[in-house]
């Protein structure tokens, strides 16, 4: 089976979140299981990109409005990735060096749905599968069944996989001319609320839609950014496939990020050492348990509650307990984690950024992982702290729900709560400082929680199951 995937993020060609991680993951173990998967990007100037050789695959042009765009389509050349990853360059547009955030967004990621459509309809053969993923590339489904330039490509099946169902891409209908060509009667696809929305429209569009956990898709049909409805409606094509991790790229093994590489067997050793090194360097208590927090600074992580949580901690525990934040976003949440160093030093520190290789020795040296997303479509950072033996601390939501079991239950190994407030996480955290006093249950935890195999194996099985029951159709 042949498998095209079309995304906006790839690692480690860019990333910004999950997203990236999954899409440059799955496609790899999808090629382990003998298929052939391919991988499609807009052209970001990111460091892989000047790295890499790069060949030139295609050229063609299209218009978009009342412009005309030239399209390149550039092939990396060694097949670094394990698996054959192209990127879409449209001059003026998609050389930049962030992957969103522009005040041109929706001309951008528009011209690079149509630029992948394009290509594809100069392919020899046919994919068995497009899988879409998130709002960027929503409207494919759409034009590859009805914009009259590219109905030729009409039966080839599409799955949308939605990471994110928060951010939708809504556009104005003002610029439904910048897509090709179509069905007018066609029109209410694209349409909810009186946008388009290229979100709803794969979710209509799309032969199956899947959400990165099961408990993500069981939410989406009662919370969904004003998608409630349409979840509801689509519900029998829909369903939940949990992500896996990359365990080559995530192994305290043989991380190269991290000071001590460790196995379950001598994790206890390595762990500390790890420790003691990220504890120095952020000036913090290497005895006390360390409480870390890796990830956007924004509302659906719950980041705005982790400065009161955290103050609130030391005033009802003293400082029997460190914290260490890593992440961007909210500003005002950066300016109060920031604003906390000074005061709190010693026992607390934050970094404001995006550092991979810092994220690697958090993971490592920490006792505990923070998470207490109000939204969670999967998370992966659970995952990661699981196969380095520190223990998450989640909200029950999403697929924090699927992945963690709290240790007071039955093979349980995290600590789980049900809501995204200061009280609850104060609550949780001092049930992990307590825990953490009980070396021996430490020990077993950690040799339990580093024993699960949250690999892609199974899931990436699950997706050839669901493309196949597409072909059967
Ligand atoms: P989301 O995609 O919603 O941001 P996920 O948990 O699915 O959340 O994935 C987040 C990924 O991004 C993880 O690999 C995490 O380690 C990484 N990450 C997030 N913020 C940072 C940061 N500031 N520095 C390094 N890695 C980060």
């Amino acid at each position: 089976m042949e498998i095209l995937h079309v995304s906006a993020e790839c690692y480690p060609y860019a990333k910004v979140g999950g997203l990236a991680d999954v899409v440059g993951t799955l496609p790899k173990y999808q090629q382990q299981l003998g298929h052939i998967a391919k991988v499609v990007v807009p052209m970001h100037r990111t460091k892989f990109l000047y790295e890499n050789e790069w060949n030139v695959e295609h050229k063609g042009g299209f218009m978009m409005g009342d412009a005309h765009f030239e399209y390149t389509i550039i092939k990396e050349k060694t097949n670094k990735l394990d698996f054959d990853l192209y990127c879409v360059d449209i001059y003026g547009l998609l050389d930049r060096e962030n992957v969103y955030s522009y005040d041109d967004d929706t001309e951008r990621f528009t011209a690079f749905q149509i630029a992948v459509v394009d290509w594809l309809s100069h392919w020899e053969h046919r994919p068995d599968a497009v899988h879409v993923h998130d709002h960027h590339t929503g409207l494919i489904p759409f034009m590859m069944r009805n914009c009259y330039d590219y109905r030729h490509l009409a039966a080839v099946p599409t799955i949308l996989t939605i990471h994110n169902a928060q951010y939708q891409g809504w556009m104005s209908w003002d610029n439904s001319n910048y897509i090709p060509a179509w069905d007018s009667w066609q029109g209410g696809l694209l349409e909810w609320n009186n946008t388009i929305n290229p979100l709803a429209c794969a979710v209509k569009c799309a032969d199956r839609v899947t959400t990165v956990s099961p408990s993500y898709m069981e939410e989406l049909t009662q919370k969904a950014n004003g998608l409630e409805g349409l979840f509801r409606m689509e519900r029998a094509k829909s369903s939940g496939i949990l992500n896996g991790i990359d365990t080559v790229v995530w192994n305290p093994e043989t991380d190269t990020y991290i000071l001590d590489n460790f196995s379950i067997k001598d994790a206890a050793h390595g762990k500390k050492l790890n420790k003691k090194k990220l504890c120095k360097d952020f000036k913090l208590d290497d005895k006390l348990p360390l409480f870390i927090y890796i990830g956007r600074l924004v509302g659906e992580k719950a980041a705005d509650l982790l400065p009161q949580a955290i103050t609130d901690s030391i005033s009802q525990l003293g400082k029997r307990m460190n914290f260490l934040i890593l992440g961007s976003g909210d500003k005002r949440v950066e300016d109060h984690l920031t604003y906390l160093n000074e005061g709190y030093a010693g026992f607390y520190n934050s970094k404001i950024g995006y550092n991979e290789k810092l994220s690697h020795q958090m993971y490592a040296g920490a006792d505990f992982l923070l998470m207490p997303s109000r939204v969670e479509p999967c998370g992966l950072n659970q995952m990661y702290a699981l196969r380095y033996g520190t223990i998450p601390i989640v909200r029950s939501t999403g697929g924090l729900k699927d992945t963690v079991i709290d240790f007071g239950e039955q093979d349980g190994f995290g600590i789980r709560f049900n809501h995204a407030s200061v009280w609850d996480i104060t609550y949780s955290i001092h049930r992990a400082v307590e825990l953490y006093d009980d070396k021996e249950k430490m020990t077993e935890l950690r040799t339990q929680i580093m024993e699960i195999d949250n690999s892609w194996e199974k899931s990436a099985a699950k997706y050839i199951d669901l493309y196949n029951s597409i072909q059967l159709k």
